[in-house]
């Protein structure tokens, strides 16, 4: 199957300018200035992509695939993601992980959904475990998981400074990451360790003291939730100046926002101008987890779920309200979170890698195409491949 996506200028995620791509099955073959070809070749699709940049498809990196919460009882569970969710919002890869149920919500059902996704046209992996310590992993070994399994590529989430975390100690910690670290070695995956990060005033400090206390490096670690609160935001500025990577949750209610969580687009301006640099910083959208909304006694009065669609919305009002360039911008959703994952075909526009594309308009810098592995998924804005089950 070959595409040819014309005229479209190019962010992958830097500035390529106005580029040809040719598209073969599901890999970037050919990016020129202009490919010629002739009319009567072997069945072609042409992509017209005038008025449109093309980006990298977005990785969003802690989603609840087969839904999460349950925190508020049984029937405050969420439910699994359908495809277009995720292919509407130009997310082509998703990562999925549990959350605080570790008891109803199972390693193989992870997988499976996982697996799910992938038969319906994009990449999806996962991350082993739970919030609680010790962990539930699938085989009953971190490095054992890592090692065998394809789907899993690293450890999450775990929980820390959080009344809802199993309180692990510095030395369990210390474990886990050091089982994920060989595990990842010996699989050529990123093995990297995810960590929820509460309210409590704790903050980071039991990664901190695991780092400063054993051989395991920062870089082990991947902390997100980062920009819950105005005093984890500060305590995030100087764990990513002093070399760590931060993760921003782009979920959120209005009340959230109201009682200091920092908006992910104004964070990221704030965190560049710390001097933060743009290779420690990812979005992800923390999608289908429940996020509880309680009235001023603490009770609850509301629940609404974590969308997917917010994480390409924050680095839209990244651009387009803070003057981030688009090159900057994007890399929170593309090339930077490739990297910490170890995904080497993704994050990037070219050749070689897969066909992960996201079509946008250059007025609007609205979602207009998405092409996961070669495919076309969403055309003017319309899901045009739908998942299984739905309408
Ligand atoms: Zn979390």
């Amino acid at each position: 199957m070959l595409t040819l996506i014309r005229n479209g200028e190019i962010y992958a995620p830097e500035y390529l300018g106005k580029k040809d791509l040719l598209l073969v099955n599901d890999k970037v073959g050919f990016i020129e200035d202009h490919i010629n070809l002739p009319d009567r070749f072997v069945d072609i699709k042409v992509v017209d992509a005038s008025g449109k940049y093309v980006v990298p498809g977005f990785i969003d990196s802690h989603v609840h695939i087969m839904g999460g919460g349950g925190e508020g009882s049984f029937k405050t569970r969420t439910p699994e993601i359908q495809l277009s969710q995720a292919t509407l919002s130009g997310i082509t890869t998703l990562i999925g992980v549990i959350g605080t149920d570790g008891t109803t919500r199972t390693m193989p059902s992870l997988i499976a959904k996982a697996r799910a996704l992938e038969e319906e046209g994009i990449t999806c992996f996962v991350q082993t475990g739970s919030y609680q310590v010790p962990l539930k992993t699938l085989t009953g070994k971190i490095e054992d998981d890592l090692i065998l399994v394809d789907r899993i590529i690293g450890v999450g989430e775990v929980a820390i400074a959080d009344h809802r975390s199993s309180q692990p100690t510095v030395n369990e910690l210390a474990k886990i990451a050091s089982a994920a670290r060989v595990g990842g070695m010996l699989s050529g995956k990123s093995g990297i360790v995810n960590i929820h990060v509460g309210d409590s005033r704790n903050h980071l400090k039991l990664i901190e003291e695991v780092v400063e206390t054993t051989d395991v490096p920062l870089k082990q670690f991947y902390p997100t939730h980062i920009n819950r609160n105005p005093h984890l935001f500060e305590a995030g500025i100087e764990y990513a100046l002093n070399g760590g990577y931060v993760d921003f949750t782009t979920s959120t209610i209005p009340q959230f926002l109201e009682e200091g969580e920092v908006k992910c687009s104004v964070g990221l301006k704030r965190m560049l101008d710390a001097g933060v640099s743009i290779d420690q910083i990812t979005f992800t959208s923390d999608g289908q987890a429940s996020l509880p909304h309680f009235d001023e006694n603490g009770e609850l009065i509301g629940l609404k779920i974590g969308m997917v669609s917010s994480l390409y919305k924050e680095v839209k009002d990244a651009i387009k309200d803070e003057g981030i360039p688009p090159e900057i911008a994007l890399k929170v959703i593309t090339s930077t979170p490739a990297k910490i994952l170890k995904l080497t075909n993704k994050g990037y526009v070219k050749e070689g890698a897969d066909a992960d594309l996201v079509l946008l308009d250059k007025e609007s810098f609205d979602i207009d195409t998405v092409l996961a592995k070669g495919k076309i998924m969403v055309e003017s804005g319309k899901a045009i491949v739908k998942g299984t089950f739905e309408a």
